[in-house]
């Protein structure tokens, strides 16, 4: 799998950005919408968002989907496939829904919605970790050519 093809890049991000959340010409800033107003999370037909994969679904320009949040974000996870045993582990403990995984088969990470939380690598159980942080600027592949050699078990 190549370092771009682990930034699996979903539909959202051709219209994230666009619209952002606070007050415009067209737009309501956050506290000014009238309560019970109901803002809707896909374009069109949303009875069949369940069945499909986050890429194939039309956002509204009010889901969290179509704004980024990567400027928050000072460290990244780098994932290393090469080590990855597909236990799922991070994706089930991101806070965010930035690991993508598609058939129980761990692809990368989300860049766009990531936070950095580190949350991903504490939980991931490979010997060496198949995620870890590094600084938002590394090179991805600096940062896959730097992967630490498996530790050994120290002998009691
Ligand atoms: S660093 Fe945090 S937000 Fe980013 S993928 Fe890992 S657990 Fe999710
Ligand atoms: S926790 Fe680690 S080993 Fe498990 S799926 Fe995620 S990256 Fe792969």
């Amino acid at each position: 799998m190549s370092i771009e093809q682990q930034d699996l890049k979903l539909k959202a991000n051709e219209n994230r950005g666009l619209f952002q959340l606070e007050a415009g010409e067209d737009l309501l800033g956050w506290d000014e919408v009238t309560q019970g107003s109901v803002l809707p999370s896909f374009e069109g037909d949303a009875s069949k968002v369940a069945f499909q994969k986050a890429e194939e679904r039309e956002y509204s320009n009010y889901n969290s989907y179509t704004a980024t949040v990567a400027s928050w974000r000072v460290i990244k996870p780098v994932f290393n496939i090469d080590v990855c045993i597909d236990c799922q582990n991070c994706w089930v403990w991101c806070p965010d829904s930035s690991i993508l995984s598609r058939d129980k088969q761990m692809l990368g990470i989300d860049y766009d919605h990531c936070k950095g939380c580190e949350v991903c690598v504490e939980v991931c159980p490979t010997n060496p970790k198949s995620l870890l942080m590094f600084s938002e600027y590394e090179d991805l592949g600096d940062a896959l050519a730097s992967w630490p050699e498996k530790k050994k078990k120290e002998k009691k």
